[in-house]
């Protein structure tokens, strides 16, 4: 019989953004490092069922499990942090506990009752929560936004619960706060903590550890007043203060006695964590052997969380070669019109490789096509993360293969040269949520490929979120033309991965590879490539050192003239 599952119930105040998420994860890995099996729920309190047709610009990133879920870009953290592999049953939106509980009621389930929110939504909340929990030693449970939200009570009731039907020993609260350095007071100031905590305690949740982020340590007598005004211990008020690395923060949290405190609530006894990786990789981020400048040339360029794991996977690929990674973020729409082609080599000429990430609809896409141009006639390393491996086709169907309209059927420019198109089985789909591929895929490597020496391997598996496929009726001029395919579905239908071979580094993936790049296991594809791009510096530097000096008018220097 599995052990019952212990509850870190985690929640936020003061402000959002304030780093919950992180927090979270960081107490999944620090409880990971205790040798506990641990898991993550994420709890959203927004209507949508799931976010996948939400606007990068409201919601950050969609992240995709393994098992085809659209979820909230923190559950990419809490894979990121643990070894735990989450599932559609990880992230529950106040849409989806409705849809249940609304079918039910039609089905006739609840004959007699009428259906509220206590008890029926607070019942189906906590059983998601126990169903999405079962088997592990702990489970961290996050709710989205911030306390004091109308949205988000429900899901803080349902908590209150589950806090009363457990025993004081499987559940601790954890409260995530703001504690603001107040430049004109020259101080750290604790009332914003000491509302929300506050707020919490109107709900009927008493938080048992605050979690107090600041950008300075808060000194042993703020985290007295904190405690006597907040009723929690102080020896539970654990600043977080502000990381350079967020691969830092369990190592700061453990510092600062979380886990020892979190283990000694739950009644836990297990051994001190062991950190040693997590500060191998602090040390290694910290102590590059040198950077190089990676081009991303996108659409949502000036949200970062838009592109959070593609982001962490560059920086785990750049912990794996020791070097650290100077973002350049590109706005792909500058490098369309006119003067493309100046705007390109000035956006571009500098960097040390270029990727275009997966996206949708056809803004920027010439712009992209033009980087992917300039990248592949110039030698510069080339990425291409599913929209981004598309374009790579289409920039190549057209200015290699000559078929000049090249496109896909995504996008409205009238051409019917479509190298990317819908398979049948999209055909029909009408319904925009959760219809696209989804999920991890089987895919089979050609073994002669640079993608299979790179994963050292000729099977894998990756994610995938996308409804657009390579069209297979241009596959033999595409790779007669020296773009070869070089991962398929086993079944060979599906064209997963294309690359140049007669280039430095130019590959293309249809699926998502940053899902699963954690810090302590960089992907194979983005270490290859931030080594490309290593390469790459060395080859500039070194062409900058031997050629000639330049010289006005094109003579050669007279000692003489001197
Ligand atoms: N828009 C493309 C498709 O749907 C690519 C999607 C993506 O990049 N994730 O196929």
């Amino acid at each position: 019989m599995s052990r019952r599952t212990k509850f870190v119930l985690v929640t936020g105040g003061v402000v959002s953004s304030i780093g919950k998420g992180l927090a979270s994860a960081s107490i999944g890995a620090l409880m990971e490092a205790r040798g506990l099996t641990v898991t993550h729920m994420k709890l959203d309190p927004y209507i949508n069922v799931d976010p996948g047709t939400m606007s990068p610009y409201q919601h950050g990133e969609v992240y995709v499990t393994d098992d085809g879920a659209e979820t909230d870009l923190d559950l990419g953290h809490y894979e990121r942090y643990t070894s735990a592999r989450l599932t559609k049953k990880a992230n529950v939106t106040t849409g989806r506990i409705y849809e249940a509980v609304i079918s039910k009621e039609r089905r006739g389930e609840y004959l007699g009752a009428t259906v509220q929110v206590i008890p029926h939504i607070t019942d189906e909340i906590k059983a998601r929560i126990y169903e999405g929990t079962v088997g592990a030693d702990i489970a961290i449970v996050e709710v989205g936004g911030t306390v004091g939200d109308i949205e988000s009570l429900p899901f803080l009731e349902a908590l209150r619960q589950l806090k009363i039907e457990n025993s004081v020993e499987d559940v601790v609260s954890v409260h995530v706060t703001l504690v603001p350095h107040i430049a004109t007071a020259g101080e750290l100031k604790t009332k914003p903590t000491q509302h929300s905590v506050r707020e919490m305690r109107q709900i009927g949740i008493q938080p048992d550890i605050l979690i107090c982020r600041c950008d300075r340590p808060i000194a042993s007598g703020l985290k007295e007043k904190i405690s006597l005004f907040s009723n929690v211990r102080a020896e539970c008020v654990i600043s977080a203060v502000d990381v350079k690395c967020i691969y830092e923060l369990p190592l700061v949290l453990h510092a600062e006695g979380l886990d020892t405190e979190i283990a000694s609530r739950l009644n836990i006894w297990s051994r001190q964590p062991e950190l040693a990786e997590w500060k191998r990789i602090v040390e290694r981020f910290k102590n590059p052997e040198g950077t190089v400048t990676i081009g991303i040339i996108g659409k949502y360029v000036h949200l970062k969380d838009c592109y959070k794991s593609l982001h962490e996977a560059l920086v785990h690929g750049g912990l794996e070669q020791g070097v650290g990674i100077d973002f350049e973020y590109i706005d792909a729409e500058d490098l369309e019109g006119a003067d493309s082609v100046s705007a390109v080599q000035k956006a571009l000429g500098g960097l040390d490789a270029v990727l275009v990430p997966g996206g949708f609809g056809d803004r920027g896409v010439e712009g992209k096509i033009n980087a992917i141009r300039f990248a592949r006639e110039q030698s510069i390393p080339y990425f291409g993360i599913c929209l981004g491996m598309q374009l790579a086709v289409i920039e190549y169907a057209r200015n290699v293969c000559g078929i000049r309209k090249a496109s896909s059927e995504e996008f409205s420019d009238g051409s019917s040269q479509h190298v990317i198109h819908l398979m049948p089985d999209q055909h029909d789909v009408t319904d925009k949520g959760g219809t696209m591929r989804l999920g991890a895929y089987p895919c089979k490597l050609n073994e002669d490929s640079r993608a299979a020496t790179i994963y050292g391997s000729a099977d894998i598996s990756e994610r995938h979120r996308h409804r657009f496929e390579l069209n297979n009726e241009y596959r033999e001029q595409l790779s007669e033309a020296g773009l070869i395919q070089s991962g398929t579905s086993p079944d060979d239908h599906l064209v997963e991965i294309v690359e140049v071979p007669d280039h430095p580094h130019f590959i293309g993936c249809q699926f998502h590879p940053e899902f699963k790049s954690r810090p302590l296991a960089p992907h194979p594809l983005f270490s290859a490539f931030v080594q490309a791009a290593v390469v790459q510096r060395a080859t500039k530097s070194e062409a900058i050192n031997t050629d000639p000096p330049e010289v006005p008018g094109g003579e050669a220097p007279s000692p003489a003239a001197n």
